[in-house]
């Protein structure tokens, strides 16, 4: 008896450490190509193992956001086709407070998060201009309890999300947990305040459609 639990133990580790492999494999592929192979089949691997294969790569001293950034460009992928088929009417676009300037005078609503005045004093106010011309409406979120909350009152049919890669993959995968298709762009610069993000790059994402 005691054999055959070890030899299950044992059976147990290679597959683990094989699994690991194949997943670190697949995302170093990823990185360095940009292409994705399997998408579902490594997201599945990715989700099943994140916590330990986050913990190896700091482990090397490797940013472990690297798995968050893997996760999010195959999740954009796989989302596209439903995401592009919707109408512009029907897409929100989420940005997070902390690419505000520090000197932003909008006020916080307790329903719908930052109102942006367009006061110049940032690039949020020319991307509120421009999804007011193409018809999409925009929030500026102070945090993870308002997105949610914002995605409930507004009904999205598809959301474009703007965060760090770990809060990205999360809030890619709730949306997903709703039945909503999203897109994600990554911030460029990553912190509490002044965080910067490709302006050019959401704007691409809010425009994305189906070639009839
Ligand atoms: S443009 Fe909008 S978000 Fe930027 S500082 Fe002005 S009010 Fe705030």
């Amino acid at each position: 008896m005691l054999e055959a639990i070890g030899r299950l133990v044992v059976i147990f580790a290679i597959a683990f450490v094989a699994l690991i492999a194949v997943a670190l494999l697949f995302c170093a592929y990823t990185v360095h190509t940009k292409k994705i192979i399997f998408p579902n089949f490594v997201l599945f691997i990715i989700s099943l193992l994140y916590e330990p294969l986050r913990r190896l790569l700091s482990f090397f001293h490797v940013d472990p956001a690297l798995i968050d950034g893997v996760s999010v460009e195959i999740r954009n992928a796989l989302n596209y086709p439903d995401f592009a088929c919707t109408n512009m009417e029907e897409r929100v676009l989420i940005l997070p407070q902390c690419i505000r300037s520090t000197e932003c005078p909008a006020k916080l609503s307790s329903l719908d998060g930052i109102h942006c005045m367009e006061c110049g004093k940032c690039a949020i106010g020319e991307l509120s201009a421009s999804c007011k011309e193409l018809g999409i409406k925009m929030y500026i979120s102070p945090g993870g309890t308002f997105t949610g909350r914002i995605l409930m009152l507004c009904r999205a049919k598809a959301v474009v999300g703007i965060a760090c890669y770990p809060n990205l993959n999360e809030g890619m995968l709730n949306t997903k947990l709703i039945g909503v298709p999203s897109q994600g762009v990554p911030l460029t610069t990553q912190g509490c305040v002044n965080t910067t993000v490709d302006y050019e790059a959401i704007i691409n994402k809010c425009k994305m459609q189906i070639s009839k």
